[in-house]
């Protein structure tokens, strides 16, 4: 695709997001929240739903949880306009309740569009639900700052996947904000790995990673990584 047919079927998306009545959560919005960010980037990251400012505004990350995102991103050199930006549902769950199961299911089409898409090389999930999308069956707190191969039936058959926990868990606990901070540190090796395996590997030796890897064992076997930039 050229980034003008990718950024025309990205917005194809969005148009049908904002007038979708599939699951109970359309009657709750004021706006619904598609998603934002490059259409060429080589990473995405994942969030829950929408809360209330990203209803109001009908943009992803955009209250407290989007202020710390932004800064996570700060910290590795990267603005919030390079990469993409979604969540696993695109309409706000009334009280910020979690999306139930059927929702999730119910816009899984959406995400799963976008991605193909975008087909990123990285793909950063934000807290429990959007990392049940990618590492079925795995628990937030063991898997966070590692990096996994995802099922092709996500829509992102080429992507690597790396799970941080939701900013809004950092907000609420300084011990999950400071390893929220190690794990954003990671997420350029991560990015390389991911390019590498996408690439076939410079030196061929894709057994050397295994297919669950942490971020140190990443970076053990790409010698020296440097923050990559994505535009
Ligand atoms: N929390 C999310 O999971 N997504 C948003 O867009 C905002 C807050
Ligand atoms: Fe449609 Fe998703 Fe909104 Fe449900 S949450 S109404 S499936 S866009």
């Amino acid at each position: 695709m050229t980034p003008a047919e990718r950024r025309e079927a990205l917005e194809v998306v969005a148009t049908e997001v904002r007038a979708c009545t599939r699951c109970r959560l359309h009657a709750g919005r004021t706006h619904a929240v598609p998603g934002e960010g490059h259409p060429d980037t080589e990473v995405v990251f994942v969030g829950e739903g929408p809360g209330m400012n990203e209803d109001r505004a009908g943009r992803p990350f955009v209250g407290r949880a989007g202020d710390l995102l932004v800064r996570f991103l700060g910290t590795i050199g990267w603005r919030r306009e390079e990469v993409f930006i979604t969540n696993v549902v695109k309409c706000r769950p009334p009280d910020n309740r979690d999306p139930e199961p059927d929702e999730i299911a119910a816009c899984q089409p959406y995400l799963q569009r976008q991605l193909a898409i975008l087909d990123p090389a990285l793909i950063v999930t934000l807290g429990r639900h959007s990392m049940g999308r990618f590492i079925p069956g795995a628990r937030v707190g063991q898997v966070h700052g590692t990096l996994h191969a995802v099922d092709p039936a996500t829509g992102a058959g080429a992507a690597m996947v790396y799970a941080m926990f939701h900013p809004a868990a950092a907000l609420r606990s300084s011990d999950v904000e400071r390893q929220s901070y190690d794990d954003a540190a990671g997420i350029p090796a991560a990015l390389i790995e991911a390019r590498r395996r996408r690439t076939g590997g410079e030196t061929g030796d894709l057994s050397a990673v295994p297919a669950a890897a942490t971020i140190a064992e990443v970076s053990s076997i790409n010698a020296a990584p440097e923050a990559p930039t994505l535009f």
